[in-house]
C-alpha cells in the first residue's frame, strides 16, 4: 500500500506523546504507526528514584503500554532496537526489521562517564525498573552483608556521583529510607554514611542559590554528606578516589552525573555531541527531512545559545510538536517551529520536602513537595486520564 508509514522507537516521555497524539490527529488509513519499546510498559523515570531507594513499589513507576495507546490505531511492536539503517529506511530490531517512511527516534539517554576509570564498570545507574530494582535490592544486601561481617562497615556507606537533579532526588529519598534499614536490620544509625559528590562548585548547577543553599541544608540534616567540588577520578570495585587522590571505601556507587544520547544514533552516522543530535527547528536531524528526534537524544540551544537540558518536560513537548510535524508533513501542510516553554522545575528532596521555580515564582519546603505531586499527577492524567491518575497516583 503506499500508506506513509510511521516508526517511533521508544515510548518513554516523548514518544508516548507522539504515539498518543498521532493516534488523535490522524485520520483512518491517513498512515500506520508503529511505536516500538523494548519493554511492553512505560516506565515514569521522573519517579525512578523512590523505587531505587525503596521507599515505594516500582509498579508504581510503571504503566502497561497497552493501557495506554489504542492498539486498534497504533501497531505496538515490544522489541529491542539493534540498528538504524538510514540509507534504506530500515529499523533492525533483536527479532525483525521494520521498514518506515518517517522515523521518530526517542530512545532515552544512556550514563555518561566522561572517561572516568572503573565508573561505567562498577557504578549502577538509576535509568530503568530493572536497574531500580538491582539498586534497591543492593543497598539492603549491603546491610544484611554487614551484620555477617560487623568489621566491613565500607558496605554501609553509600556514594551517589553527582549532585544534578536526579543525585539530588535521590539522595533525598535514601536519606530518608536509612533509618527504617537501620532499624529494619539493627544497625546503628551512626555507622552508616551517604555521600554526595560533585565536581562542580555547586550542586545543582544553573539552579536557584538560595533554593540550592536550603536544599543543601535540609539534606545535611537528615544526614547526607557533600563533597561538593570534588571529582571522582576512579572507580573500583571496592570504592572511590576523590580529589587529590583520597579513597572512600564502598560497594555502592550510583552514577547519576551525567547523561548522554543513546549510542545507536551515533552508530546510524548523525552527527553527534555527546551523542545528541543537533536538531532543526522542526526537531529533525540535519540532512534527514523524514527524521525526528526527540528527549535525550536530541539536542537545541536556548536565545543565549545554551542547551537545554534533558528533562522530561522538553520530551514530553517535542513529542507532542513532532506528531504536529508528522501530521503536517503527510498532509502536505506548513510545518511548525518547536519553542519550548519551560513550565519551571520542581526538585524533591524527601518526604514532604522539596525546591523548585515555576512560573516565575520560587517553591521551598512542603509547598514545593505538593506542587511535585502535581506535576506527577497531571503527567498520568496526560497520558491516561483520569483512570491512570486513580491507579497510580498517590495523593498523601
Ligand atoms: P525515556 O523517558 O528515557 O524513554 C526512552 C524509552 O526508550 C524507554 O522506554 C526505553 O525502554 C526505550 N528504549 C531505549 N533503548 C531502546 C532500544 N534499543 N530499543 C527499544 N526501546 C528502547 N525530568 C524532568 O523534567 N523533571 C524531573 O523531575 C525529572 N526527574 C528525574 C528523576 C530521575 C531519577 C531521572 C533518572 C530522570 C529525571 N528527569 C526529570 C529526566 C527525564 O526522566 C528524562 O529527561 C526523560 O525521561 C527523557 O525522555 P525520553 O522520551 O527522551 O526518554
Amino acid at each position: 500500500s503506499n500508506i506513509p508509514k510511521i516508526v517511533i522507537l521508544g515510548a518513554g516521555y516523548g514518544g508516548i506523546l507522539t504515539a498518543l497524539k498521532l493516534q488523535k490527529q490522524l485520520n483512518y488509513n491517513e498512515a500506520d504507526v508503529t511505536l516500538v519499546n523494548k519493554h511492553d510498559y512505560h516506565y515514569i523515570t521522573t519517579h525512578l528514584h523512590m523505587p531505587a531507594a525503596g521507599t515505594d513499589n516500582p509498579e508504581n513507576a510503571r504503566v502497561n503500554i497497552s493501557k495506554l495507546i489504542d492498539e486498534f490505531k497504533i501497531d505496538f511492536v515490544k522489541s529491542t532496537v539493534v540498528q538504524i539503517r538510514t540509507q534504506d529506511k530500515k529499523v533492525i530490531l533483536e527479532d525483525g526489521t521494520l521498514s518506515y517512511d518517517y522515523l521518530v527516534i526517542g530512545m532515552g539517554g544512556e550514563p555518561e562517564t566522561f572517561g572516568i576509570p572503573g565508573l561505567a564498570e562498577h557504578a549502577m545507574s538509576i535509568r530503568s525498573i530493572n536497574s531500580v530494582r538491582l539498586i534497591r535490592e543492593h543497598i539492603e544486601y549491603q546491610f544484611a552483608r554487614y551484620k555477617r561481617e560487623p568489621h566491613r562497615t565500607d558496605y554501609l556507606t553509600f556514594i551517589v556521583g553527582g549532585a544534578g537533579f536526579t543525585g539530588i532526588e535521590f539522595v533525598g529519598e535514601l536519606a530518608d529510607r536509612i533509618p527504617q534499614l537501620c532499624r529494619e536490620f539493627d544497625v546503628d544509625r551512626s555507622l552508616v554514611k551517604l555521600y554526595n559528590i560533585e565536581a562542580a562548585p555547586s550542586a545543582l548547577p544553573g539552579f536557584d542559590p538560595e533554593l540550592v543553599e536550603y536544599g543543601m541544608d535540609v539534606l545535611t540534616k537528615k544526614g547526607v554528606i557533600f563533597r561538593i567540588g570534588t571529582a571522582i577520578k576512579e572507580c573500583s570495585p571496592d570504592g572511590v578516589i576523590v580529589g587529590d587522590g583520597e579513597e572512600i571505601r564502598s560497594k555502592t556507587v550510583i552514577w547519576t552525573g551525567g547523561i548522554r544520547g543513546n549510542r545507536l544514533i551515533e552508530e546510524a552516522g548523525f552527527e553527534t555531541m555527546r551523542g545528541r543530535v543537533k536538531v532543526d527547528e522542526f526537531l529533525r536531524a540535519p540532512g534527514h527531512e523524514n527524521i525526528y528526534i526527540i528527549g535525550d537524544n536530541s539536542l537545541m540551544f536556548n536565545e543565549e545559545g545554551r542547551p537545554y537540558p534533558p528533562t522530561a518536560q522538553i520530551a514530553m513537548q517535542q513529542g507532542v510538536a513532532s506528531a504536529h510535524n508528522l501530521v503536517a508533513a503527510i498532509r502536505n501542510q506548513p510545518l511548525k517551529t518547536f519553542a519550548f516553554s519551560n513550565k519551571g522545575t520542581v526538585a524533591s528532596l524527601g518526604k514532604g520536602e522539596g525546591i523548585g521555580v515555576a512560573m516565575g515564582k520560587k517553591y521551598q519546603g512542603r509547598k514545593a513537595a505538593w506542587l511535585k505531586k502535581l506535576i506527577d499527577l497531571r503527567y498520568l492524567f496526560i497520558i491516561g486520564g483520569i483512570p491512570l491518575v486513580l491507579r497510580k497516583g498517590k495523593f498523601l
